[in-house]
């Protein structure tokens, strides 16, 4: 109920600076105790990024602003917080990496995310899937979550093999990319001390780049019309200062996350001899981290990078 309340007060009410201290925690220090196993940030984050993404999707048109359809989506919202909690509570962590294994293309196949989700897990910190209008959380167990929890739960007698063989059987499927792990130690939560660039909070797809060109591009359209669509009368200017400031969440999660292909190394947990094994560390192709460094180069350090309307900047005052 807190979560609710708290995403309503967010989206209506709430007087926040210009950015939330999420986005801002450029953390590059030793992991803090909130990105151990042991803490779990998800619902706190998860209630930013609903709002923000709402109001891109029913600002932009992309989806109506109905009631009747903000409630399926807070319901919606909580069922993917209470998965991701539940998980945890059967033992499962965080799986950072579970968020890249479908490409944008199927993310914006309605009929595709209808079957299988919008990622490999419920325990990744996943954003919104802002591409096919329809499925906008992770409101089943991914590929990953029932793998896992076969392996930790499933009962080895009725197969008819010894429980090591059982075991065995299953974890031999641990090359299959759909299946791949990342955890806390591998992502050091928001900053960019991870090395492997598949392993983010807050990315979506197999082409994290490309993703967030086109979060991008939809930031860009929704500061085009914040005056026409959020300034009413009789609504107040910090309303229009939050959109504002959400919109920019992106620009911070893309400087973070794609910053990790520069130098960057795909790291796996495969044991020597697996079937469709590899070496655990395969470094990042040169043409790839030089596209990351020009995403950011254009995107975050260009000087005309964040260049904004100056009469919309004057009309972005606090409560
Ligand atoms: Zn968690």
């Amino acid at each position: 109920a807190d979560f609710v309340r708290s995403f309503y007060r967010a989206h209506t009410e709430f007087v926040s600076p210009v950015i939330g201290p999420t986005a801002l925690d450029f953390d590059t220090e030793e992991p803090k105790e909130e990105f151990s196993s042991e803490m779990c940030m998800y619902g706190d984050y998860l209630r930013e990024e609903m709002a923000s993404a709402w109001d891109m999707m029913t600002a932009t048109g992309k989806i109506e602003d109905t009631d009747e359809k903000l409630q399926k989506y807070i319901h919606d919202g909580v069922k993917d917080l209470i998965l991701h909690e539940v998980g945890h509570t059967l033992g499962l962590r965080h799986n950072f990496k579970a968020s890249s294994i479908y490409s944008i293309e199927q993310l914006s196949d309605p009929s595709f995310t209808t079957k299988y989700g919008i990622s490999g897990s419920v325990m990744d910190y996943q954003p919104i899937n802002v591409f096919d209008g329809v499925t906008f959380f992770q409101t089943q167990p991914g590929v990953y979550d029932i793998w896992a929890i076969e392996y930790a739960y499933k009962e080895p007698n009725r197969s008819g093999h010894s429980e090591e063989i059982f075991l065995e059987e299953i974890a031999s499927r641990n090359t299959d990319p759909l299946l791949r792990y990342g955890t806390d130690e591998d992502t050091f939560g928001l900053s960019t001390r991870g090395m492997d660039p598949h392993s983010n909070a807050w990315d979506l797809s197999d082409d994290p780049m490309d993703y967030y060109q086109k979060r991008f591009e939809m930031s860009e359209e929704l500061l085009e019309i914040i005056p026409e669509y959020f300034e009413k009368d009789g609504e107040q200017y910090s309303k229009l200062r939050r959109v504002f400031g959400r919109s920019l969440r992106q620009y911070y999660s893309a400087s973070r996350n794609i910053a990790k292909y520069i130098g960057g190394i795909y790291h796996s947990r495969h044991h020597v001899g697996d079937p469709g094994g590899d070496n655990p560390f395969k470094i990042v192709p040169a043409k790839k981290q030089r596209e990351a460094l020009e995403f950011i180069i254009i995107n975050i350090l260009a000087e005309d990078a964040f260049k904004f309307d100056p009469d919309l900047l004057n009309k972005l005052a606090p409560e």
